[in-house]
């Protein structure tokens, strides 16, 4: 399923189409609506059935929708349509490759139905830094004057962007594993991925699931595959590239926090350089920015910055548009935002970082730290984030459902670490960590919510969990 050789549904023949979306979300809806104007019969299905779920299903009039069985395949379906998030195990799945039918996701969709004259595609993915890096990539060719937009896994819905009025030069294009895994035809201009650490793995069922899916965002590639030297792990990014079936004259172009070999981008002496796509590589390198010019300047954020430079200048764009792109740039609320300074020690919400992996970037952008961490682990372990980043920890406090296995981390490989483990969920709960950290913590510390694990057992998202840190620290803030 998803890599097959998908025939239905090409071109614009989807006139008649009997198609079966899985999943009432956003790019659910967003499919069906696509697909009903393009004369296709479509029918939804989800397996909920909540107020909120009808609500939705009577918003998309004319069309089909059943609720409570996300199972069974409809009668007739010649084609699958799904959500990012349904996995592949799932038995409608299951059904419609009994029944010898496809099943695509909504990038593939976009893909097969952006016209002729279509902007090119310059895709982002990787473990943690997406949406970072993708939205430099966009502030970057905007700086080039071209006109562009940061869609896939962020903003309007792809199939919308791909099918509205307004027109691009070139998208900057975020893909997560799940949306590349049924994505089956996708060749983009260039497209890179930023790092590779166990996450989702339920989802994929093994890391080299997980891997191969991300992979395939270089299948095709026309002019660039960006990969990250650093990241040695295996299966490297290297490694995936290597794998890859590329376009004749497809470069590999590595991006590193040390100096650049050839065909390379990379840090000296605080100067992003670029040795990839100058004239005389083995010998010039062309400056395109400060580290200063990075917001915020944190080792695994200048790694976004490379790679998003080295997608931008994939492109043609020249080393001022980079600059002034980095420049005019500011990430996105709860990654590493900086809330306050209270009594001489700062407080940043980076309540993104939602697995271990975006933990230990963040950990290692501070010196001494009362790290927040906790939640919902999903699967991971601790040992490694703990062990690497000990020596920067001056004290911890626990949260959420799983706080014991950081705690059992850390007895193991921070003992001398003072740990404040908080058994509360309460609406409270966040000011009382943050009042704790404040005890820990000392003039010129940081304090870091950094939580390595997902929200979901105390807040409503993300979002919710940084929300309610930020207010914690006003209040502590107010009281002092
Ligand atoms: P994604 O879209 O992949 O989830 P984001 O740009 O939203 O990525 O960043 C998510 C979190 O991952 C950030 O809060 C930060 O802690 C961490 N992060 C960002 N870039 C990197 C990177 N290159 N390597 C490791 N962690 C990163």
């Amino acid at each position: 399923m998803g890599g097959g050789q998908v025939t239905s549904g090409q071109g614009n023949d989807w006139e008649g189409m009997r198609i079966t979306v899985a999943g009432l979300g956003v790019s659910g809806i967003s499919a069906a609506r696509a697909l009903t104007a393009l004369g296709a019969s479509v029918t939804v299905v989800d397996g909920g059935d909540s107020e909120a779920h009808r609500e939705r299903a009577a918003a998309l009039e004319g069309i089909e929708v059943r609720l409570g069985d996300a199972e069974t395949l409809p009668e007739g379906t010649d084609l699958v349509v799904t959500s990012p998030g349904w996995k592949p195990s799932s038995p409608l799945f299951a059904a419609a490759a009994e029944a010898g039918v496809d099943v695509i996701g909504d990038v593939e969709i976009a893909w097969r139905l952006r016209g002729p004259d279509a902007p090119p595609w310059l895709a982002v993915t990787g473990t943690n830094g997406k949406t970072t890096t993708t939205q430099m990539l966009a502030s970057i060719l905007r700086a080039a004057g071209l006109r562009t937009a940061a869609v896939g896994n962020i903003g309007t819905p792809i199939i919308d962007v791909v099918l509205g009025e307004e027109t691009y030069d070139v998208l900057a294009v975020e893909l997560s594993s799940y949306q590349l895994h049924w994505a089956p035809s996708l060749r983009v201009h260039s497209a890179a991925v930023l790092n590779l650490a166990p996450d989702h793995l339920d989802w994929h069922g093994s890391m080299e699931a997980y891997a191969a899916d991300k992979g395939r965002v270089y299948e095709g590639n026309r002019v660039a595959c960006v990969y990250n030297v650093d990241a040695t792990d295996k299966p490297s990014t290297e490694d995936l590239v290597r794998a890859a079936d590329v376009e004749e004259g497809c470069r590999a172009v590595g991006f590193t926090l040390g100096a650049p070999g050839p065909s390379q981008l990379g840090v000296v002496d605080g100067i992003l350089v670029d040795r990839a796509f100058v004239e005389d590589r083995q010998r010039n390198a062309q400056e395109l920015a400060e580290v200063g010019d990075v917001d915020p300047p944190a080792p695994h954020n200048i790694a976004n910055a490379l790679a998003a430079a080295a997608l931008a200048r994939a492109f043609g764009v020249p080393a001022k548009a980079v600059r002034d792109g980095l420049r005019a740039f500011t990430p996105d609320a709860h990654r590493i935002a900086h809330v306050a300074d209270v009594d001489g020690v700062a407080y940043i919400d980076d309540s993104k970082a939602t697995n271990t992996h975006a933990a230990e970037a963040s950990l290692a952008a501070y010196e001494s730290i009362v790290w927040i961490a906790g939640g919902l682990a999903k699967g991971a372990t601790f040992d490694e984030l703990v062990a690497r980043s000990a020596k920067r920890l001056r004290g911890v406090v626990l949260i959420g459902a799983d706080r014991a296995l950081i705690g059992e981390a850390l007895a193991r490989h921070a003992p001398e670490v003072p740990v404040v483990d908080l058994d509360r969920t309460d609406t409270g709960a966040m000011l009382a960590a943050v009042q704790e950290a404040r005890r820990l913590a000392g003039a010129g510390d940081t304090v870091l919510l950094a939580p390595a694990c997902a929200s979901m057992d105390m807040f409503a998202n993300y979002n919710k969990r940084g929300d309610a840190f930020a207010q914690a620290v006003r209040e502590l803030g107010a009281m002092t």
